[in-house]
């Protein structure tokens, strides 16, 4: 009875509030961490040349489109999906050479993994590091889960500072290190022989996050079974398949079935199981797209390395990190003629003045550079 009462009752007390009244209830319940954070901003694209979030630019063949519509059509949207979706766990495994032995486990995209490593970790006083600057979620997370944050920066060129790193793992003894290798936003993948120094100091888990493995041919995945602490995650989604929303751990069971208790039962949907497994049975299709937008960095760095008012960083990504004065101005002139990149600065010390270019189509990236071009002359 009372509780019958009762909930009617404080939901419209709630309802009723005044926006300030709510406003301060709000205040006095989050955590501190949660207000103090600023949240993942996601600009509006709509009408832009979108460059800004790393994605394949690139639609799917229509045989294979069409071949989509039909599972989709048929897809049993009305139950809920594959809890242990094996046969795509099988395609995973066997599109993205994981060693025998090698486990995987599903996400909702890598943004999912991350979170839940960190839930998992986050014992009292538990430190999650990574170097900076890097993927900004790493942080973000820990903040939100309730881990310290220990971000070790990079060198001026943005490669490990290997004495640095191993002082911070000392001095920090970090439960759970990210390196995400290529780097974003820099592009560049780290020394092998350093990476393997950190994971050798470190006393916790090291997961290498291989987002944009498939632009760099380099993988930590062979050497999964010579460190008990490592852990390789990769995304599907530079590969085409942002939409989806599907990312994978691999690694040993002894880490994979613990941290599986804290997933949720249905994290990838019917439809994300469903159109993965079929892209991923037409690999070939992806790798084609991938060599074609290495082909196109190529040219993009190349063009963006002739424009004197400007510094280029070498890329292994989908992306290129450049470097030039105004940056702001920069943003601000190429969303006037319809190309949306990102703007780094203000994001990070060691991002001054850093805008990074998504590569795109050969169409898209021509008229980035020639906005470029425009934006730099007009000034003159
Ligand atoms: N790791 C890195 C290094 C990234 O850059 C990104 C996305 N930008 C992610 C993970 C997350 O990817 P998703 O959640 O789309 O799988």
């Amino acid at each position: 009875m009372i509780s019958f009462v009762s909930l009617p009752y404080s939901k419209y007390c709630f309802m009723s509030s005044t926006p300030a009244l709510a406003s301060s209830r709000a205040h006095a319940l989050l955590r501190k961490e949660v207000l103090d954070l600023r949240a993942y901003h996601v600009p509006d694209s709509f009408g832009y040349i979108k460059l800004d979030a790393m994605e394949n630019p690139y639609p799917l063949p229509p045989t294979l489109r069409e071949e989509i519509a039909a599972i989709v059509a048929s897809a049993a949207i009305n139950r809920y999906p594959d809890p242990n979706p094996a046969s795509l766990k099988e395609q995973i495994c066997a599109s993205q050479s994981i060693p025998t032995g090698i486990e995987v486990l599903l996400g909702n995209g890598s943004d999912e993994l991350i979170q839940l490593l960190a839930l998992s970790l986050n014992k009292t006083g538990a430190t999650m590091l990574s170097v900076e600057p890097s993927f900004v979620m790493y942080r973000m997370i820990a903040i939100f889960t309730g881990m310290r944050y220990a971000g070790v920066p990079l060198t001026p060129d943005f490669s490990l500072d290997l004495a640095g790193t191993l002082s911070a793992i000392e001095r920090e003894q970090p439960a759970l290190v990210f390196l995400a290798n290529p780097n974003n936003p820099t592009g560049n993948l780290f020394a092998k022989v350093d990476v393997k120094q950190i994971i050798e100091a470190a006393p916790g888990l090291v997961v290498m996050d291989e987002a944009y493995y498939a632009f760099a041919g380099e993988s930590f995945m062979p050497h999964l079974a010579s460190y008990p602490n490592l852990l390789v995650m990769r995304t599907f989604s530079k590969l085409g398949m942002a939409g989806l929303r599907l990312g994978f751990l691999a690694g040993s069971k002894t880490w994979l079935e613990q941290l599986d208790k804290l997933r949720l039962p249905y994290n990838v949907n019917v439809l994300t199981q469903l159109v993965a497994g079929k892209l991923l049975a037409h690999n070939d299709v992806l790798m084609q797209q991938a060599e074609q937008i290495r082909k196109d960095r190529a040219w993009l760095y190349q063009q963006l390395g002739e424009i004197p008012a400007l510094q280029v960083f070498p890329s292994e990504a989908n992306f290129l990190l450049f470097r030039m004065n105004d940056a702001h101005a920069v943003f601000n002139g190429l969303k006037l003629r319809g190309v949306l990149i990102k703007n780094l600065d203000g994001g990070h010390r060691m991002l001054k003045d850093c805008l990074r270019v998504t590569v795109g189509t050969q169409a898209e990236n021509e008229r980035f550079v020639k906005a470029l071009i425009e934006i730099i002359n007009d000034e003159r």
